[in-house]
């Protein structure tokens, strides 16, 4: 079994790759390279005991081959976590492009990466991430079956995301508060686009008191004016007085600098990646009596949209699936407390031992 490690804690350029696949159990890496097309990637899984590797394509202009290898052996390691703990049978997997996404694309290039992910027969399943539009997933379905999230199948996923988050929240305010209601606490949402503004809608339903931030004033204003939500400057977000914080935009929000102003006693958002250093931050958060939602459990909603999709089963499904996140969110909590650990860590271990589990009536694929 993997060892619970700091996510970030991956460092290539001191090992050679096989030996640091050995370190996190990585199953198999496929590289791909196609001289005609441009098309350079790699393919990771991780972990298929559970099912499928599911994870999205990136495509990215990496510094060197080493990063991208960092990258996606990091991230394919994530989702193992992520589909495990949202109780998924879906093992973890990623892939990245290496590459321009302004200059780069092509029809030929997706379908030739189509093919790659064909030849693991299903034991990868892709779909979107950064860099990647549902066109170019597209000319990858062209040559696979293993793709989803194309346009009209499953369809956005945010709503899905923002419910999970929404009831996750409401998990940590029964901890911390005695009370899940979450009618007239003072909550700051990070971010109003797609999954903050359905965020912002089910807390406004719920009577609380909300505060938003946004680059993009255009969304800001309309979130504001629909909604009821008071807006805060990009920065003073972190200083206002409020109960709940809810990072919607970006990862490593939770810092050494933010966590000395946030005055909430719960942190749970959408973003992937809250904690700059799990390590650090994780504990840096418990000790000064705040609840942290570990964002993978808590965000899971657009993959419990993926495995709908997968599985055939319908949004109203999804929707359902997504109110676990509650019972899932009170158990690492409480599980925290009782433990005296970080609820990442806490996360983290009823992923691992999830898997430890199946492990013994399942073979990986
Ligand atoms: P989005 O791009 O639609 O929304 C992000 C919003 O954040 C935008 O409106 C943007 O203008 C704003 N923003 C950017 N920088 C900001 C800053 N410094 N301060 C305040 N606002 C800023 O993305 P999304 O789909 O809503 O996803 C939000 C977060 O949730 C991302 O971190 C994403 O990785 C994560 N996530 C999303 C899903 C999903 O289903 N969409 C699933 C899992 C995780």
């Amino acid at each position: 079994m993997f060892e619970v490690k700091n996510i970030e804690d991956t460092n290539l350029a001191e090992n050679p790759v096989i030996a640091q696949m050995s370190k996190y159990d990585h199953e198999q890496l496929l590289f791909c390279n196609d001289n005609a097309t441009g098309l350079k990637a790699i393919i990771a899984v991780h972990n298929t005991v559970l099912g499928p590797a599911l994870g999205g394509t990136r495509m990215w202009t990496y510094n060197n081959e080493m990063e991208a290898l960092n990258d996606v052996l990091r991230l394919s390691r994530g989702m193992t976590y992520k589909n495990s703990i949202s109780g998924l049978n879906l093992g973890g997997g990623k892939a990245v492009i290496i590459g321009d996404a302004r200059s780069m694309k092509s029809e030929a290039l997706f379908r030739r990466f189509g093919k790659f992910v064909n030849s693991l027969g299903g034991k990868y399943i892709t779909a979107e991430d950064v860099g990647i539009s549902p066109v170019d997933m597209t000319w990858v379905s062209m040559e696979t079956n293993h793709v989803v999230g194309l346009p009209g199948k499953s369809g956005d996923p945010s709503p899905v995301t923002a419910h999970g988050t929404y009831v996750g929240m409401k998990a940590c305010a029964k901890e911390q508060f005695g009370s899940d209601s979450l009618n007239g606490k003072k909550i700051a949402v990070q971010g109003v686009g797609h999954v903050g503004e359905y965020l912002v809608e089910a807390l406004a339903k719920e009577g609380a008191e909300i505060y938003i931030s946004d680059i993009h004033e255009p969304t800001l204003k309309r979130v504001s004016e629909t909604y009821g939500a008071k807006v805060v400057g990009l920065d003073e977000i972190y200083d206002i007085d409020m109960d709940i914080y809810a990072p919607c935009a970006l990862g490593a929000t939770v810092n050494d600098e933010t966590l000395s102003r946030l005055k909430c006693s719960i942190i749970a958002g959408a973003a992937n990646n809250q904690l700059q250093n799990e390590i650090i931050h994780g504990q840096a958060v418990m000790e000064r009596g705040m609840i942290y939602a570990p964002d993978f459990a808590l965000n899971a909603g657009g993959v419990i949209n993926c495995y709908s999709e997968v599985k055939g089963l319908s949004s109203e499904w999804a929707m359902g699936k997504a109110e676990e996140i509650y019972g899932t969110i009170s158990n690492i909590v409480k599980r925290s407390v009782a433990e005296n650990v970080p609820t990442y860590q806490i996360a983290n271990k009823m992923a691992e031992e999830r898997i430890a589990s199946i492990g013994k009536v399942k073979l990986p694929l």
